[in-house]
């Protein structure tokens, strides 16, 4: 069920083989992450030896983030990488995907790679790595933009022009105070809609919705689907802004938790015709 439309696999194979490293760059850089990401899980271990030569680390996580990965997969193409390159690559990920590909390894490799790592993307990681399994805090990326509200919109969307390239999300910029507490939210509509001399504490909404940190990831789930905000906030317990989910990782945990109430259901099958017989 693949979309097969924008992926010229003769291409591609033809210039990874020959060595044509120009042409093999020009095709697979203009394709979506996904694209590439289906076109990589097709290939030998021969063809993507070569690939990580003809991208960069930083290309590479573009591809990386769209895996969605079995645990052995990750393991296996981390292993045919060298250290630095997948080390490179895990600091140029989103931190909450990065998470995701080193909750998949052995603990004493995770440590490794978290010491060759660039040391801001490391720090990042280990923050988002002790949070419990299926909670909020665990799918939550801390790459958001965040502003004080005693500025103009001038001034708010000077910062947003300056962060953009790093967060996850631009669609919605969080109001915090000086203690890092939550205490507004505009959209970018809001902000481009509004005079360049207007103060952020006049344009802004404060009664945020938010999650905790320790609530289960069902529960975002829910509460996304309610209020169709495409990212939520997480905050602690005083309400200090810790990160955000945003709507495409809520996805990712819906299919998983509609295939484990699947296997559940297919354990009941199993049972009901063990009783029958
Ligand atoms: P509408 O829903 O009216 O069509 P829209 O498509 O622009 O508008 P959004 O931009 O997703 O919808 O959200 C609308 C408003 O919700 C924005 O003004 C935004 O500031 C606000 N908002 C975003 N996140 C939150 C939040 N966590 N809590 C409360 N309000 C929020």
């Amino acid at each position: 069920t693949t979309p097969r439309q924008y992926i010229n696999i003769e291409l591609l194979t033809e210039a990874l083989r020959t060595g044509n490293i120009v042409q093999f760059r020009n095709e697979f850089l203009d394709m979506h992450p996904y694209n590439q990401a289906e076109f990589f899980k097709e290939l030998d271990e021969e063809d993507r030896l070569n690939i990580y030569h003809y991208l960069s680390p930083e290309e590479m996580a573009g591809l990386f983030e769209n895996l969605d990965g079995e645990e052995h997969e990750y393991r296996e193409v981390l292993a045919e990488m060298s250290p630095s390159y997948a080390a490179d690559m895990l600091s140029n990920m989103y931190a909450d995907d990065a998470v995701d590909v080193l909750n998949e390894l052995e603990k004493d490799q995770v440590v490794s790679y978290l010491t060759i790592m660039d040391k801001e993307a490391a720090d990042e990681i280990k923050e988002l790595l002790h949070y419990e399994e299926y909670t909020a805090g665990s799918i939550m990326t801390t790459e958001y933009i965040a502003i004080v509200a005693n500025q103009t919109v001038r001034s708010a969307m000077h910062i947003l022009k300056n962060e953009a390239p790093r967060a996850e999300t631009i669609y919605y910029v969080y109001v915090i105070d000086e203690d890092r507490h939550l205490v507004g939210v505009l959209s970018l509509r809001d902000l481009i809609v509004s005079e360049d001399d207007a103060m952020i504490s006049e344009i802004m909404y404060d009664r945020v919705v938010s999650v905790s940190v320790g609530e289960d990831q069902e529960e975002v789930a829910r509460m996304m689907r309610d209020y169709n905000f495409l990212a939520l906030p997480v905050v602690d317990f005083q309400d200090h802004l810790l990160g955000i989910i945003t709507v495409d990782d809520i996805m990712d945990v819906m299919e998983e938790e509609a295939s484990d109430d699947y296997s559940k259901l297919a354990g009941i099958a199993d049972l009901d015709s063990i009783d029958r017989n």
